[in-house]
């Protein structure tokens, strides 16, 4: 099997050949054109197994098949300087990810980040952003400011930046729990639970984790639907 018959995006295939990929690993198998066909996913595999680009490659081909915004739509930027220029005050407006993919660590996180810029290299207009526990806060204001389609983060710092209305779950239209046993032990399933809880019933969702038993199993009957299981 290659890339090529899982139907990816050309400037997505293009991002692979530049890195040195050949063909697909048995979990992007299975998982690339389940989600590409908009089913919400519960995947049990390990670190290593390219569970990163099972996840993402199939999310930036929604993205990249995307019609282009509506000719005349202003993007966030466009809008500010607008304003500006018709003397408006400064307004705030919170950040409105397409996609959130939770970690438990901010090793994780950055990890999945930098995966994703190199995945998404031929694509316009896209950005992917971590927000992580550890980091300064006008640092991530300021890359919360720019709109980013993708936001990679851990789940205690998101709370913190939901609370004080810097993002908006409203058009979020992918989440994914990546590691997901590992943020259950690390005691987060009340946070991921006020999470899930602010985001659209119509999103995609897929959980990757080691097991799918157990108190895993038990949150992604509540937080999927009808998903395919994938066993690798
Ligand atoms: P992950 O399981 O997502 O942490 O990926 C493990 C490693 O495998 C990372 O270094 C990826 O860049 C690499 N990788 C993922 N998918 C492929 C693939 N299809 N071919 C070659 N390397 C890959």
């Amino acid at each position: 099997m290659t890339f090529e018959t899982l139907g990816l995006h050309p400037s997505i295939i293009k991002a692979l050949t530049d890195s040195g990929y050949t063909a697909p690993t048995p979990v992007q198998e299975q998982a690339i054109p389940a989600a590409i066909a908009g089913k919400d996913l519960l995947v049990s595999s390990q670190t290593g197994s390219g569970k990163t680009a099972a996840f993402m490659l199939p999310s930036l081909h929604k993205f990249a098949s995307m019609p282009p915004a509506a000719a005349g739509a202003k993007t966030p930027n466009q809008e500010a300087q607008a304003a500006k220029a018709r003397g408006d005050r400064p307004r705030f407006r919170p950040a409105q990810p397409k996609m959130l993919v939770l970690t438990p660590t901010r090793e994780l996180a950055l990890q999945v980040t930098t995966a994703t810029d190199k995945y998404c290299a031929h694509m316009r207009r896209l950005k992917a952003v971590s927000i992580l526990g550890g980091m300064p806060y006008p640092k991530q204001m300021q890359l919360l400011s720019r709109n980013p389609e993708i936001l990679v983060a851990t789940p205690g710092r998101l709370i913190d930046h939901m609370d004080s209305g810097k993002i908006d779950f409203s058009e979020l239209e992918i989440l994914v729990l990546d590691e997901a046993d590992r943020m259950l032990d690390m005691g987060f399933i009340e946070d991921i639970e006020k999470i899930v809880a602010a985001t659209p019933a119509t999103r995609q969702t897929m959980l990757f984790s080691a097991t799918l038993d157990g108190v895993v199993g038990n949150m992604a009957k509540r937080i999927t639907n009808a998903p395919q299981i994938i066993q690798i």
